[in-house]
């Protein structure tokens, strides 16, 4: 049996970008409908760092342009929808914060030039240099003086994914389909039914004035189906860029810290959680490592690791009990050709493109998941899509689990 829904705009993709654009589509009247094939968060999303980055990276980069100041407007934002504030884009009240700042430190013998970038104009959160008695517990024994490490906190946000994710989809319940566009989906031109498939073998016929793709590497694919021709085509390029993160169990304790070396970007990037088997910490590790490591095999990534840990960290006696752990994943970007951005490095910015009333949308940034949502909404107004649906919902309908935090998922192989 096929059910049939009428709403103002379909989501494809229940990721951040996703999930954040129907939060605030309904929130200005929109009738949506997301359909996610996987489960929420699923990709890129929960297997994120969560760091609301407030933008030191870019100052350190020497950026002071617009993308430096819109990254640095983020963590505020971030903080209104947490706090609930009347006028904030999202009531995102109940979300843990992990943390409220994030540590940057100095290799030993590397010149800071955080506080430099810290006094930068783009900065909106205080960098302060942290005294020695007031370090955190896996910095406390780092060196001091004149050859030794230097520390600094910075305000930026770091959050649960899984639990951001969590608090998204419950706000989206009822407007949220487990399933994905049926194989025989025609490219689609505006007003025609798209036709879904749902988990539990349902079939969903949904009409919609507008779709906008927000499937992350899942894009790809959609693309070609929802493009009718080259004329057709979204402005618009697709490109990964592949990590190879690493986990270790029984760290030494939560924390959040960039390791800074010689290069604007940093070389160990890590952040905590807690396993859902174990009170034990996980560190989850990106950075250099992360990007330089992905011809690595696990094992040799794991290796390439350690070093360097030693090295940025040589006074970290990691417990024998520690196992360790890797993940491959993708970020999964759009390039509009205008920006002239070289092949395989990083948008600044959100990017949406639009070809007549179909969307694609890639947050570059979890941290940019507000300024993405109100460039669709800019985009649906240009497109000449306004809410006028009555109600797409219909909470029969399965609606997708959240996906589990990468160190909890079924398959990672522990050392
Ligand atoms: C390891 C890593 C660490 C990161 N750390 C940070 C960080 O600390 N701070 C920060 O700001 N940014 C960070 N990012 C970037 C950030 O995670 C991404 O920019 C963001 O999560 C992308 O969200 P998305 O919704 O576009 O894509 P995704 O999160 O990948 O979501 C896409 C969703 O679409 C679904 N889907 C795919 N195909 C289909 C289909 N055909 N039909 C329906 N659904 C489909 C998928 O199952 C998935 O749920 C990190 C990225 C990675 C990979």
């Amino acid at each position: 049996m096929t059910t049939t829904l009428h709403a103002d705009v379909l989501i494809l993709g229940g990721g951040i970008a996703g999930l954040w654009t129907l939060a605030r589509l309904r929130s200005l009247g929109f009738a949506c409908v997301l359909v996610e094939s996987a489960a929420l968060g699923a990709g890129q999303t929960i297997a994120s760092q969560g760091i609301i980055h407030g933008g030191l990276k870019y100052a350190l980069d020497g950026q002071v342009g617009s993308a430096a100041s819109a990254i640095a407007a983020m963590p505020e934002v971030w903080r209104a929808c947490l706090r609930g504030d009347a006028g904030a884009p999202v009531d995102l009240r109940g979300v843990p914060v992990l943390s409220d700042h994030y540590y940057y430190w100095t290799s030993p013998g590397v010149m800071s030039r955080l506080a430099g970038a810290g006094a930068s104009k783009v900065m909106r959160t205080a960098v302060e240099r942290v005294p020695a008695a007031e370090r955190p517990a896996a910095l406390r024994d780092a060196p001091t003086g004149m050859n030794g490490v230097d520390v600094y906190r910075v305000g930026e946000l770091v959050l649960d994914a899984r639990a951001l994710v969590a608090r998204l989809a419950e706000i989206g319940r009822g407007c949220i389909v487990h399933g994905e566009p049926a194989p025989s989906v025609e490219p689609w031109r505006g007003g025609s039914p798209l036709r879904m498939r749902c988990h539990d073998g349902r079939g969903v016929e949904i009409r919609a004035s507008a779709v906008v793709l927000a499937a992350g590497a899942g894009n790809e694919g959609l693309l070609t189906r929802f493009i009718l021709n080259a004329a057709d085509a979204l402005p618009v390029r697709t490109q990964r860029r592949p990590l190879h993160m690493v986990m270790l169990r029984c760290a030494p304790g939560a924390f959040f810290g960039h390791c800074v070396g010689t290069s604007s970007s940093p070389r160990l990037t890590i952040t905590s959680g807690v396993p859902a088997d174990t009170g034990e910490s996980v560190w989850y590790i990106g950075g250099q490592v992360a990007e330089s490591g992905v011809a690595r095999a696990p094992r040799e990534q794991i290796a390439a690791t350690r070093r360097e840990l030693t090295e940025c960290m040589p006074w970290l006696n990691l417990p024998d009990a520690t196992r360790w752990a890797t993940l491959r994943i993708d970020r999964a970007e759009g390039v509009p050709p205008s920006s002239g951005l070289l092949p395989g490095l990083r948008p600044e910015l959100p990017v949406v493109a639009r070809s007549g009333r179909v969307l694609a949308a890639w947050p570059t940034k979890l941290a940019f998941a507000p300024l993405l949502a109100d460039e669709v909404a800019r985009e649906l107004e240009a497109a000449g899509v306004s809410p006028r649906a009555d109600g797409a919902l219909n909470p029969a309908l399965p609606a997708p689990p959240v996906a589990a935090h990468v160190w909890d998922r079924e398959g990672v192989e522990w050392s």
